[in-house]
């Protein structure tokens, strides 16, 4: 099938172009979506809407916090001083998230929208996926599955949301900006996922057309103590088994001011207000870790090859907080 590749030079014609076509699409960095769409044929958009030339690269501080523009790229991201100095968990999480390459290509807009690893999803010829053709079975929850999710998974689909990045985001409570055809507004990352329940196939809020133009993200005051660990199945680059992002403040020994999220076992970035509520307040030790631990994984949804990361991701939590609290 032919497709129409269309350059925008401004985002107002960008949103214009994608709004006014069901069947178009947006493209950026290109290094997720060029393979659904030319390699696994599951993405099949009949235009797209090139909106690499829009003035939406770039970081600027504003009120505490980092805005930046979501055509931005993670390797400029990771470098970026105040990343460094006042939210190094989430330059933690892009280096361990892709190579160099990769890191120079993938934008920060694009990596929040990264589809699922799921081998169901991405090659039609191994089996039925409710998220590629809604309604028609989901070849994991019955079959071999690993690399899938735990937590917020449903029997229509377990997909695992890989984004390394948007665990510390969802951390310290980042916000995206939109724009779209009715105008802009504001999500909190934490709202801007769905959990597949019986309709795997919508994945975000967005709406058709709205395009991420910025990702906010609040810096962490002085004394914070912040980190991210990634538990993988080899030592170069690979998505996670488990990980997990945590800030904590200590007074007096104790945990003044907790926030955890879990990657590698969500069907989306997922916050940890359980683990919170045990550790603010609590001493700073190895009960207190576990305790937290136990109370981040609520009612997970394990088939046979995922029951391994109920374990595993809560031993990746308490090393991280072990990590973090010990000197
Ligand atoms: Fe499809 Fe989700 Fe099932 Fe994977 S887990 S096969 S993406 S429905």
């Amino acid at each position: 099938m032919a497709m129409q590749y269309v350059r925008a030079e401004d985002t107002t014609t960008a949103v214009d172009l994608v709004a006014s076509n069901p069947s178009a699409a947006y493209l950026a960095g290109g290094t997720t979506e060029v393979d659904l769409i030319l390699k696994d044929a599951v993405v099949t958009p009949e235009v797209l809407v090139d909106v690499t030339r829009l003035p939406l690269r770039g970081m600027r501080e504003e009120c505490d916090s980092l805005v930046v523009g979501a055509l931005t790229t993670m390797e400029e991201l990771a470098a970026h001083p105040a990343i460094i100095e006042r939210a190094p968990l989430i330059r933690e999480a892009l280096l361990a998230g892709a190579s160099t390459q990769l890191r120079n290509m993938a934008t920060i807009g694009g990596n929040l929208l990264q589809r699922t690893r799921c081998r169901y999803f991405r090659d039609p010829m191994v089996g039925a996926c409710n998220k590629r053709a809604p309604g028609s079975g989901c070849a994991a929850y019955v079959g071999e599955a690993r690399m899938h999710a735990i937590l917020g998974a449903s029997e229509h689909c377990i997909a695992l949301h890989a984004s390394d990045l948007c665990v510390p985001l969802v951390s310290l409570d980042a916000r995206v900006r939109l724009q779209g055809p009715r105008g802009a507004r504001t999500v909190p990352l934490r709202d801007f996922y769905l959990l597949p329940g019986d309709t795997p196939d919508k994945e975000t809020v967005l709406e058709h057309g709205e395009l991420i133009t910025h990702v906010v993200i609040p810096l962490l005051p002085a004394g914070a103590r912040s980190g991210y660990l990634k538990v993988r199945d080899r030592a170069s680059y690979e998505f996670a088994l488990a990980s997990a992002a945590a800030v904590v403040q200590l007074a007096d020994e104790r945990i003044s001011q907790a926030r955890v999220a879990l990657g590698g076992v969500g069907t989306m970035p997922w916050r940890a207000p359980e683990a919170e509520a045990v550790l603010v307040g609590s001493r700073a030790d190895e009960p207190t870790f576990r305790a937290a631990a136990d109370a981040a994984v609520v009612d997970p949804l394990v088939v046979p090859g995922t029951a391994f990361k109920v374990e595993l991701v809560k031993r990746t939590l308490v090393r991280l907080l072990q990590d973090l609290t010990e000197g």
